[in-house]
């Protein structure tokens, strides 16, 4: 099975992606880490990248599908791929589409963290004094979820047209959201 979760920054997509991965076998593919691994190793995909991504907008299209498809392509991947912030745009979504049908896979769901700007904010500036994300501070956070507000509706009603989108109540606890996730995942595996 291959899940996308979505939502705006803060949301908890990480934390409950660690989650599924651990509960149903899956593999994380955060695309946000892979860009911040580049940056941080110095390569000249992440000089290029990291101004982009400190004022909270997007990379290209293009490098963040060069980055995905390497892992979909991976046969120890094939259908147990956890999307964390891929897609973000509807042409990303149309491009995940592409790919995901060259290697012969689909999306299974779409997991929709609804959270509100002030929780948002909140869960950003916690983060910022934990894990030092130069793009962790209330400015670029209003900025990134912007940008997520921006996109999201079209990918959104992709999603919606093909019945694979469920939304979640990303206000509650960690455990509640593992609940729900839970039963939702359990009824489609069936
Ligand atoms: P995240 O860790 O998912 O919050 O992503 C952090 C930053 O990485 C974003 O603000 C973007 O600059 C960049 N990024 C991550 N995923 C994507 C994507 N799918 N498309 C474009 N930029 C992305």
């Amino acid at each position: 099975m291959n899940i996308v979760i979505f939502g705006p920054p803060g949301a908890g997509k990480g934390t409950q992606s660690k989650f599924i991965v651990d509960k149903y076998n899956l593999y994380q593919l955060s695309t946000g880490d892979l860009l911040r691994n580049e940056i941080k190793n110095k390569s000249s995909l992440g000089n290029k990248i990291s101004s982009i991504m400190n004022s909270g907008e997007l990379v290209s299209d293009e490098i963040v599908s060069n980055l995905i498809e390497k892992f979909i392509s991976n046969k120890d991947y094939k259908d147990k791929i956890i999307f964390d912030g891929y897609p973000r745009t509807i042409s990303q979504a149309k491009n995940l589409d592409i790919l995901l049908n060259k290697y012969n896979q689909k999306i299974n769901i779409v997991l929709k963290l609804s959270v509100s700007l002030e929780t948002v904010k909140k869960r950003i500036l916690t983060r910022q004094s934990e894990e030092k994300r130069a793009d962790d501070n209330e400015q670029v956070a209003i900025k990134r979820f912007k940008t997520y507000e921006d996109a999201s509706k079209n990918v959104i009603n992709y999603y919606n047209q093909s019945n694979l989108l469920k939304v979640i109540n990303g206000e509650t606890s960690i455990t509640e959201i593992n609940t729900e996730i839970s039963g939702i995942i359990d009824a489609i595996k069936g």
